[in-house]
This record gives structure tokens, C-alpha cells and sequence, in this order.
């Protein structure tokens, strides 16, 4: 059997970095789900991973040949505040794994046991987030949107205790990088700069090479951190995704969409849209996520500044040069977006008016965000009675054919085929989304009759979320009024 490709660079930083940890055995580990694809894609097949013992490793009761388990340090700005000892209280890097073609990887176990930031908690995750997360996460990368990977699901045949008993799981996800804005933010905070460079460089070999040979390979580094926040930002908003916990610690340094809590996409469209039951003031709102990835990463500059220019004053002007860049990326990333969905292709300054009306038209109409996108991909230029199916979905239909009309006109102006433009539209509107009733009814399933047929039914859905699927209508609608999920919850 071939080894894991273990290559465990993230030790060699010290021992200020992490805490070497193992994880807590747990009493009859589970394989719920593994991710073949991903683990072939990784180079990881012919492993023990792949073999019926993997349970055992994925609940952190076999620790496999070549990995070094340790809990990283960080640091956070948590709803606005910052907390400068935070750290896996409850995950554990496992070890980094090198992909054939020579890209690291990091793998992490989540609910694997108490570690040295624990901070009083039980390092324990209940089933239902590691259900949460893995659907999500493996929606979201086939949506196309960057994110942490999931490689598996156990049980732990234990329970947790919260504000009930609640089944115990673990998680095994894959990511470009764990490091964190607030990993920068800790050795800034402690005032170590020495620290604060090592990690820097670790990040731009692991996530960033291409800045290497820049001029200026550290503001090269921020600006191109800068871009990758703003693109990745601008896909959540294009299929209304609400992260819930955007704090610094919950940001990757590499871009990617991590640590899945209360995050939830919308149904019916609302521009403040709040889900999470801790985001009590809608700081994490759907709205605020643009503003949001500003302010962490203007946290992340303040930590990054001496790197940025021996002077200070030089190095405040250099990170502000590259932060005022921001909202330009961002909007460009949003709109270009935003036009595919739209099928528009001419004309940016008109579109951008069409696409806003768009959105107050869905808001003043509780119309479904992604049936409205999807439906719309279907239309032709001729608003025959095939309107009917994006019509229901708003309260005033007749607004609906108001915007509609200004549509179809910019549309007849770019001259374009039907056929064309709806199969490039399609291509960019999902029909199935991890929708918050029926992730809450698989893990309903789980939890509390140990049934994992919805969680897998649910899972196979959204493997191909832009494909319509035969007997799959229930996953493409949107809750009736009994089935509305609220709030969501982080589950810790
Ligand atoms: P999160 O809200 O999941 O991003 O977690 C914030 C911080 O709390 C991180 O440092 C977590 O590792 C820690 N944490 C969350 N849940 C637990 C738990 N059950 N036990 C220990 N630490 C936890
Ligand atoms: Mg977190």
C-alpha cells in the first residue's frame, strides 16, 4: 500500500506556530461518506485512507504514518473585537500532503478533541455542523466557488453535550491553507516581526508563487490577496451566500471560502439577509459581506505594514494604495459576474442599473435568488406564456414584466441568439443550492433517527448543481412556510 505523501513544511516554522497536539480517540468511529473523486484527485487512492480502516484515522484514533498533528496558533477580530488567543480549539492540522503535480495541501481534522487553545470548550464538534459542512463545502466547489475541501465524514458513536446530547462527528477537510488573517494578526500582536516574515514567506511558497519574482514580492503578495478576497466575495454574492462569521480568524489567507458555521444561502431575496443566531446586529449580513472583506483585510494590512516598507509612512501609503484597489476589483468581479447571470454582454454602465433593478424588484417581491436566475435562463426574446414559471416566483408579477421588458430590449440590442445566450446563462445559474430546510431536514435524519439516506440523497443532488435531474424537484423548490429555516447556528 502507498504511503500518504506527507510533507509536513508548516512544523518547520517552530514551535510558536502550534501547539503539537494528538487527536482524542473517540468510541466506535463511523465512516459516514469519503470523497473518492477528491482523494483520487489528491493522489491519495491505494492509501490507508482508502481502506476499511479509515474510520479510524478520520476520527483521530490512528494517527497514519508521516503525519505530525498539531493545532495552530491564531489570533482573531471576532463581530469587531479582538480576541488575540484564539487557535483550533477544536481542529487539528494533521499534516500538509503534497498533490502529484507538486501542490500542498493541508489536512485538518475538525471535532477531533481538546487541544492547548480549547479555551474551556469540549474540542468536540456534534454531527450535524460536520453534515453541514460537508454538504456545503462540496456544493460550493461545484458551484465553481473557491473553498476548503471535505475528504470525509465519521461518527463518533459518542455524544456531546450542548444545549442537549447530541451525536458526535468529525470532519476531515483539505485546504489550499489553513493559515488565517488572524495567524498574521498573532505574531503582530505579540510584536514579532520575525514571526509575522517567516509566515509571510511560507504563505507566498505555499499559496502565491508567482509573487516571488515580483519587484516588491511582499506588496505583490497583498495586492494579489487583495484580488483574491474580492473575486471570491463577489461569488458569494452571486449565488446568495451568507458566510455568517466573517471574522478574521474565519478568513484564509489563500482566498478560499472556510470555516463552514451558521452560513446558509438565501431563499426568497432580501439585500440584509441574516441567518446566523449569533450575528444578532447583522454585521455579517449579505450586504455588508463586500464592506466586510475590506475591513479584514485592512486588519490584515496593519499586521503586514513593516513587511510592506522599512518606513512606516512609506508602508501606510503602500497598504492604503492597495486597499482603495479593493472596491474597484470587487465591483468588477460583481458585475462581470452578475452579466453572465444576466445573459447581457454589450454595455457595462447599463447593465449595472438593469442588474440593481433587478435585485430591489426581487427584494420588493420575496422572489427565490437562485430559481429567479435560473428561470430567467430559460427565456427567450419573445415573452410568450414561457415567462410563466419566473412570474410566480414574484408577489407583482407585473413588476416582474416591467424589468423584464427592459431586458429583453437590451437584449434585442445585442443581437445575440436564444440558444447561445441561455446555454451560457445556464452554465452560471445553478438549479439545486444547498438550501437551508433541507440541509436541517438530513441532518434531522441523522441526528435523531440515524438515517443518513437524506444527507447522501442531498449530497448526490448537488454534485451537479447546474444539470436538471429527473425526480429531484423537492431539492429546486423553495421551503413552504412550515419548512423555513430562521436561523442557523455554528453548533460549537
Ligand atoms: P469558530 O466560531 O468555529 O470559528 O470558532 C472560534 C474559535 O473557537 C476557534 O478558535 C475554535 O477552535 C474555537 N472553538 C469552537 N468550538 C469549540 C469547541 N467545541 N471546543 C473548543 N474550541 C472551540
Ligand atoms: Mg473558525
Amino acid at each position: 500500500m502507498k504511503q500518504i505523501p506527507f510533507k509536513n513544511r508548516y512544523i518547520d516554522l517552530g514551535k510558536n506556530f502550534y501547539a503539537r497536539t494528538k487527536p482524542s480517540p473517540v468510541s466506535d468511529p463511523g465512516l459516514i461518506i469519503f470523497n473518492h473523486e477528491l482523494s483520487g484527485e489528491l493522489g491519495l487512492s491505494d492509501t490507508c485512507l482508502s481502506t476499511p480502516e479509515s474510520a479510524a484515522i478520520f476520527a483521530g484514533n490512528r494517527v497514519p504514518d508521516g503525519a505530525e498533528p498539531l493545532a495552530m496558533a491564531y489570533s482573531g477580530h471576532q463581530f469587531g473585537h479582538f480576541n488575540s488567543q484564539l487557535g483550533d480549539g477544536r481542529a487539528l492540522l494533521l499534516g500538509q500532503i503534497v498533490r502529484p503535480d507538486g501542490v500542498y495541501f493541508d489536512m485538518h481534522l475538525k471535532g477531533s478533541g481538546q487541544t492547548a487553545f480549547s479555551r474551556g470548550g469540549d474540542g468536540r464538534s456534534a454531527l450535524g455542523p460536520v453534515l453541514r459542512e460537508y454538504l456545503v463545502s462540496e456544493a460550493m466547489a461545484r458551484l465553481g466557488v473557491p473553498t476548503t475541501r471535505a475528504l470525509a465524514a465519521v461518527t463518533t458513536g459518542e455524544e456531546v453535550a450542548r444545549e442537549q446530547l447530541l451525536p458526535g462527528g468529525v470532519i476531515t477537510r483539505i485546504a489550499a491553507s489553513f493559515v488565517r488573517v488572524g495567524t498574521f494578526e498573532y505574531f503582530s500582536s505579540r510584536g514579532d516581526l520575525d514571526s509575522v516574515t517567516k509566515l509571510a514567506d511560507y504563505v507566498i511558497e505555499q499559496n502565491y508563487p508567482a509573487c516571488r519574482d515580483a519587484a516588491n514580492p511582499y506588496q505583490a503578495w497583498f495586492e494579489a490577496i487583495i484580488d483574491r478576497q474580492a473575486a471570491l466575495i463577489a461569488q458569494w454574492m452571486q449565488f446568495g451566500f451568507i458566510h455568517g462569521v466573517m471574522n478574521t480568524d474565519n478568513m484564509s489567507i489563500a482566498g478560499d471560502t472556510i470555516d463552514y458555521g451558521p452560513c446558509a444561502f438565501m431563499d426568497h431575496y432580501a439585500h440584509d439577509q441574516v441567518y446566523s443566531s449569533i450575528d444578532r446586529h447583522g454585521r455579517y449580513a449579505y450586504n455588508k459581506q463586500p464592506s466586510i472583506g475590506l475591513w479584514n483585510l485592512t486588519r490584515l494590512a496593519e499586521s503586514l505594514l513593516p513587511l510592506l516598507d522599512d518606513n512606516t509612512g512609506a508602508a501606510v501609503e503602500a497598504a492604503k494604495g492597495a486597499l482603495n484597489n479593493y472596491a474597484g476589483l470587487y465591483e468588477d468581479y460583481w458585475l462581470d459576474g452578475m452579466r453572465k447571470k444576466t445573459g447581457l454582454m454589450s454595455r457595462p454602465d447599463r447593465d449595472k442599473a438593469l442588474i440593481d433593478e433587478l435585485f430591489d424588484v426581487m427584494a420588493a417581491n420575496r422572489a427565490d435568488f437562485t430559481l429567479t436566475f435560473y428561470y430567467l435562463s430559460m427565456l427567450s426574446m419573445d415573452p410568450a406564456d414561457q415567462d410563466k414559471d419566473v412570474r410566480c416566483l414574484f408577489d407583482n408579477p407585473g413588476q416582474f414584466d416591467h424589468w423584464a421588458q427592459q431586458w429583453r430590449a437590451c437584449l434585442r440590442q445585442e443581437g445575440g441568439d436564444d440558444a447561445t445566450r441561455q446555454a451560457s446563462m445556464q452554465a452560471v445559474n445553478p438549479v439545486y443550492i444547498p438550501r437551508n430546510h433541507q440541509i436541517e431536514a438530513a441532518i434531522r435524519a441523522a441526528e435523531d433517527h440515524d438515517d443518513f439516506s437524506a444527507f447522501h440523497k442531498l449530497h448526490a443532488t448537488l454534485q451537479k448543481p447546474y444539470v436538471l435531474q429527473p425526480q429531484k424537484d423537492d431539492y429546486m423548490l423553495p421551503p413552504e412556510p412550515d419548512e423555513v429555516v430562521q436561523q442557523t447556528f455554528c453548533g460549537t
